[in-house]
């Protein structure tokens, strides 16, 4: 019988940081198939920080997760075997594959992708990090040319897939990031006009710097204090897309709401909330548009592979640290 590696759900991490004992090792034998089901060899898991808040049970607008399940994941595989017309042997396919060698999936649930050099870009840039970037700007922050955008979490996968298309949409883009070789990189590699280090110093001060006339489009994936200096420095008719907060993912007593949010009301600005999945009947042209960028070479993406499904725990953690630089995968 074969065997099937995986990482169980064995703790709720409310209000605290993420820890090994959160996850249960078990090699269990892999499950009979049913008609309509693919086996699915996992090649790379993404890893994203809503996945601590899915063990949480947060938020509401996800199936929830109990102690004993499969640690849920997104993932690229090979369909090693098919009780489906869909798929056949050999096929990449992309779905929620979970922490496991062998996921065993409905065929409705598992889109085809394309076997190219490409295949685990499909968890990063031209996945769902791509497009919460696409769909998060184009319908939420509508940037202009000319415009000053203003990015935290700027280095990460996300962050940095949003400040490139603000360049191809001609807006003077500057990130925020933790370090000086995200910074460096921002700038040299991305084409960002600017990028300033978080953990340096005075952010405020350096907002007038970077953004003298102010910023219209602001995009958080951080929140806190960082969020709250943004505010204060946003321009007349400013968009501000909440996209993530991940500076409160690991804490427990939560800092009272930002004190720069009047300046909503004094500049017109709108601050509004982002969740990808508003935006799931429009995947097939953002998937098109991100590769498209990719292969011209206007979108660049790093990824941060770190290699072995034990390992997945620790490579998850390295998202709260900002150990990873770029779209942090596990190959299997
Ligand atoms: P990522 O940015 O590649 O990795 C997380 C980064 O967050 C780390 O590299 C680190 O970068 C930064 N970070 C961690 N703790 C921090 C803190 N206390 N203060 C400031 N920065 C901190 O991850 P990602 O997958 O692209 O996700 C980025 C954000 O987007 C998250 O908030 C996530 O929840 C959100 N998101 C939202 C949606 C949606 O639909 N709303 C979809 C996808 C992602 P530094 O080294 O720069 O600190």
């Amino acid at each position: 019988m074969t065997k099937n590696r995986q990482w169980l759900i064995a703790g709720r991490p409310n209000g605290r940081a993420l820890q090994e004992s959160d996850f249960e090792w078990v090699t269990r034998d892999a499950a009979p198939l049913k008609d309509g089901e693919v086996r699915v060899r996992v090649m790379y898991l993404s890893c994203d920080p809503a996945q601590k808040g899915w063990m949480e049970n947060i938020g509401g607008y996800t199936a929830p997760t109990n102690v004993g399940d499969v640690m849920r994941a997104s993932g690229v595989g090979e369909v090693v075997e098919s009780k489906s017309a869909a798929f056949k042997a050999g096929d990449k396919v992309l779905g929620q594959l979970g922490w496991q060698d062998l996921a065993v999936v409905a065929a409705r649930d598992l889109e085809p992708v394309a076997n190219d050099d490409l295949l685990s870009a499909n968890l990063g840039a031209i996945g769902t990090t791509g497009l919460t970037a696409l769909f998060g700007l184009s319908k939420l922050g509508k940037p202009f040319a000319g415009d000053t955008m203003v990015i935290t979490g700027a280095a990460g996968a996300t962050g940095s897939v949003v400040g490139q298309i603000g360049k191809i949409s001609g807006c003077h883009v500057v990130g925020i990031a933790g370090g000086a070789d995200k910074c460096q990189w921002l700038v040299d590699e991305l084409g960002f006009d600017s990028a300033i280090d978080y953990k340096a110093g005075d952010i405020r001060s350096q907002l007038k710097k970077h953004a003298p006339h102010g910023i219209d489009v602001v995009w958080d994936n951080v929140g806190g204090k960082l969020l709250n200096d943004m505010l204060g420095e946003i321009a007349l008719h400013a968009r501000v897309v909440v996209c993530g907060g991940i500076s409160r993912y690991e804490t427990g007593q939560m800092p009272a709401g930002p004190q720069n949010y009047f300046n909503l009301i004094f500049k017109r600005a709108t601050m509004h909330g982002l969740l990808l999945t508003e935006y799931t009947n429009e995947f097939e042209w953002g998937r098109k548009r991100l590769r498209e960028w990719v292969r011209s070479g206007q979108l660049k993406f790093k990824e941060d592979v770190q290699e072995g499904l034990e390992n997945a725990p620790r490579t998850l953690m390295r998202l709260f640290s900002g150990a990873n630089f770029g779209k942090q995968l596990i190959k299997i």
